[in-house]
């Protein structure tokens, strides 16, 4: 593997010569493979799965035989979620507490921002935030996926954040757009397109970025900064310059920092050595706002009109038990229900507030996708299940009418007891409201 020589001239001078050595020989050997479970959507087939990565209770690492894919159903129900083993250490080191309020600034495709919001309860809630859009948009299908309730989907450049939601966080992540270095053995962009320049200007930016968090944080707040690259300027020499400019924070250690190398950062956070760790290169920092934080109430949610008549009915002959589920926010024709502790922002691009029910279309109402994989079966009067390996489910897969002596009503299809998505019964067939954008093509199965 070819790699930039300023960049190896750098490395050989920020690790000893042993070291170095050790460092090297990593890009002859291959990557870690690695997932992370959705405690939401647990399921048994990965009970065989039994390296779990050590700072991540959810972490397993994939063996020759795992045979997992994004075509996998249980990939398809949101059963897990690919990411790097090393990516998984940040968010454990956040101490994400349930009824946090969290900002993930840089949040696109959504690894961090999916850990985050799987240690939430009804109580917390999570802005999940990207600057580009195209990348927001695969932010939140990975939230619908893994059927996430306390998400907030944004887009926007966070210099724009402060004027709407000031000092609204418990905590902030800022995942920052970094030159990559850490990601060499797995990304042959990140290797063509470094330079000291990048590095430069990547830096400028994470300044920026690490600013334009502070007044969004709370009084006695915190905020985690991390980086998947090893280039002081963009890591401890970050920190400490900002540290320099804001004396209100200060560092603060965590349990999992023994696992990590502290002494290439001179204490200033922790980094993650390939040569060192099972998983690839990271930056951690961790800031403490020194102040005594307070909890926020929560809204009270009330829509202004009665419920429609068409979710209403919709409800009746669905849901087990509607009242979970009461609609507490309506847009145009689409009925959603946002977390407690979230308020309503017009001025907020908002891709996605809590989860999106589905829209009154006429006189019929269509349930999100997103909502199916809120629910379970026993949260429906009628679901159909399939096991992973049943040829049915991958025709419901591919979108195929299947056959069906359900009652005509929606019906919740699942695999293994995990939601995968809408049908409904008609005339002893069932629809298949498997998202077009997201069904298997005839050749890939
Ligand atoms: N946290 C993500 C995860 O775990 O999947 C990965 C984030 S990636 C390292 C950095 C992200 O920063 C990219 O999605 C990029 O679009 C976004 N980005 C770049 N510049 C940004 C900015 N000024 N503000 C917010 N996000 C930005």
């Amino acid at each position: 593997m070819s790699l930039p020589p300023l960049f190896l001239s750098r490395m050989a001078s920020l690790l000893s010569a042993g070291e170095y050595e050790k460092f090297l020989a990593v890009y002859q050997s291959p990557l870690f493979e690695a997932v992370r479970l959705n405690p939401f959507k647990s399921h048994s087939m990965f009970s065989t799965f039994d390296q779990t990565v050590p700072w991540c209770q959810d972490g397993r690492y994939l063996s020759a035989t795992s045979n997992l894919s994004g075509n996998h159903p249980l990939h398809h129900a949101g059963a897990f979620y690919f990411q790097e083993p090393s990516a998984m250490a940040v968010v454990e080191m956040m101490d994400i507490q349930p009824d946090d309020v969290v900002l993930d600034i840089a949040a696109a495709p959504g690894g961090k921002a999916t850990q985050i919001a799987s240690k939430l309860s009804q109580q917390g809630l999570l802005i999940a935030n990207d600057v580009d859009n195209q990348r927001a948009q695969a932010l939140m299908f990975n939230v619908e996926r893994l059927g996430l309730t306390q998400v907030v989907v944004t887009q926007h450049d966070p210099q724009h954040l402060k004027q709407i939601i000031p000092e609204m966080f418990d905590q902030i992540l800022i995942d920052a757009p970094c030159s990559g270095e850490g990601m060499f053995r797995q990304d042959l962009h990140a290797r063509r397109a470094w330079s000291i320049e990048h590095v430069q200007a990547c830096q400028y930016r994470q300044q920026l970025l690490i600013e334009n968090a502070v007044p969004l944080l709370k009084v006695g707040g915190k905020i985690t900064y991390s980086t998947c690259t090893f280039s002081p300027e963009e890591n401890e020499h970050l920190i400490a310059s900002f540290l320099s400019r804001h004396p209100e924070f200060k560092l603060i250690q965590h349990p999992l920092f023994r696992l990590f190398d502290e002494q290439s950062t001179h204490g200033i956070g922790v980094k993650l050595f390939p040569h060192l760790v099972k998983g690839e290169g990271h930056y951690i920092a961790i800031l403490q706002h020194q102040g005594t934080s307070t909890k926020q109430p929560n809204y009270q949610h009330r829509m202004r009109n009665p419920l429609p008549g068409l979710w209403k009915t919709f409800a009746q002959h669905t849901l087990k038990y509607p009242e979970i589920f009461t609609p507490n926010f309506i847009l145009g024709e689409r009925l959603f229900l946002i977390p407690l502790r979230y308020r309503y922002h017009a001025a907020l691009h908002t891709l996605r507030a809590g989860i999106y029910l589905g829209d009154m279309d006429k006189q019929v109402f269509y349930p999100a996708h997103h909502f199916a994989h809120t629910l379970s079966p026993k949260d429906v009067k009628q679901h159909l299940d399939f096991s992973f390996n049943d040829p049915q489910l991958f025709r419901y897969l591919k979108g195929e009418e299947l056959a069906t002596t359900l009652e005509d009503a929606w019906v919740l299809v699942t695999v293994d007891g995990l939601s995968l998505g809408w049908g409904k019964a008609s005339k002893n067939r069932l629809k298949n409201h498997y998202p077009k954008g997201l069904r298997l093509s005839n050749t890939r199965v």
